[in-house]
């Protein structure tokens, strides 16, 4: 296909396609999908190699939030029976942070409910990033606080922060349509204070909230143009109890065009599937590795994961390795270009702000995607409530963490 020659092509070279390219990637049809993949795949490749790099996701602050985001199980008026707590101790998130260390993750992400921290808030994280830093070296942390006022950023990174992430979600036109209680130049104005101030950027998207492919084609030419280190790609989870409760729209095949897209768009890019993966992309997972170079280990801030354990086997038995602490994430050009955090130097997903996931795997690791077999096959778009799982486990709990 000449559409993928010349992408393939584009993303080697680093150069931006069109518009129309990008569109014209997500518009292919399900028979063309492992074209897709191995054109992107070889994008991933030229400057990601086979790595893998896993991050661990601690809800510092869970549920109670006064902002109305309508694909957030925290936000106000939310009926989802999720784990409400207030801030978690330093020690307690530093354990929680060093069960996904143990597990092989190489950046911990804390996020916290909420529109924005105040400044005992960035006080606590400072506690927090001191407390983990102080027992695992070399450690990358990314905080996920909301909207950030002035200096926050600055305090965040003399405080040891490497990363700051704040996703843009959805487009600019429909931004208004998912959330009324804050802008999307609010978080455009959040992703460049953590940029000024010399944290690396992290910012994403979520798919699946009844968006056109212009509007995913948008958000990610505007992430482009922000130029984070790292994209998460949220494939939304109708949480029960949320005004997107129903929006069921996506297929494996329709996640792995969107993530070749975004390949596509941002070739040198840390691209991290965020929550949904097991959900949305079920069986299908593995051949998301050939596009994303990054994924969250375990659970996540509301839902639960896969088990640990299932995501490395998974890594290994597609070909993949994850990525050592030595290693670095980026392609050297953006690391000396002064993109990201010295030796590491990406970000991630995660604020309340991101679409969680999860999936039917309950404590004892039950493996998402394989759980409840039915006795006719599901239709690839069917609503799969029966892969969510609400997070009972980890941080906040009584229970281990999913590592
Ligand atoms: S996404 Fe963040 S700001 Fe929005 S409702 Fe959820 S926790 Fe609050």
């Amino acid at each position: 296909m000449d559409l993928l020659n010349t992408l393939v092509d584009k993303g080697l070279r680093r150069e931006l396609p069109t518009r129309e390219e990008a569109l014209a990637v997500l518009a292919t049809s399900d028979d063309d999908v492992l074209d897709v993949v191995a054109a992107a795949g070889k994008v991933r490749r030229k400057w990601f190699g086979r790595r893998v790099k896993l991050n661990y996701l601690v809800n510092l602050k869970s549920g109670l939030c006064p902002e109305d985001c309508s694909y957030c199980s925290q936000r106000l008026g939310s009926k989802a029976d999720i784990l409400k707590y207030t801030w978690l101790k330093p020690e307690q998130a530093s354990q929680a942070a060093a069960a996904g260390l143990a597990g092989g993750a190489k950046r911990v992400c804390l996020v916290a409910s909420g529109r924005g921290p105040t400044d005992r808030d960035i006080d606590r994280v400072a506690g927090t990033i001191k407390a983990i830093k102080d027992e695992n070296e070399g450690v990358e942390v990314c905080a996920c606080l909301g909207l950030l006022s002035d200096g926050q950023a600055e305090r965040l990174r003399e405080a040891g922060a490497d990363a700051y992430n704040h996703n843009l979600n959805t487009s600019e036109a429909t931004y208004g349509d998912i959330t009324t209680t804050h802008t999307y130049a609010d978080r455009v104005d959040t992703v460049s204070k953590a940029h000024a101030a010399g944290l690396s950027a992290c910012s994403g998207l979520i798919a699946g909230m009844g968006e056109s492919d212009e509007d995913l084609v948008d958000v990610v030419f505007s992430l482009r143009e922000l130029d984070p280190d790292s994209v998460p790609v949220n494939f939304l989870i109708p949480m029960e109890g949320t005004p997107l409760a129903a929006e069921w729209h996506l297929t494996p095949q329709r996640c792995l065009r969107i993530l070749a897209m975004v390949r596509f768009v941002c070739p040198d890019v840390e691209v991290r599937i965020a929550g949904g993966r097991e959900v949305h992309l079920r069986t299908m997972q593995p051949l998301a590795l050939h596009l994303a170079n990054s994924i969250f280990l375990g659970d996540y801030l509301t839902s639960e994961g896969q088990a640990g354990r299932t995501d490395l086997e998974m890594i290994a038995d597609a070909g993949f390795e994850v990525e050592g602490a030595d290693e670095l994430t980026l392609p050297e050009h953006r690391v000396t270009a002064g993109g990201g955090c010295g030796s590491h130097g990406e970000a991630d997903a995660g604020c309340g702000s991101h679409g969680d996931a999860g999936c039917g795997s309950h404590e004892g690791g039950g493996v998402c995607g394989t759980a409840a077999p039915a006795a006719a096959a599901p239709a690839a778009n069917e609503a799969r409530t029966d892969l969510v799982a609400v997070r009972r486990r980890g941080a906040g709990t009584d229970l281990a963490p999913n590592a």
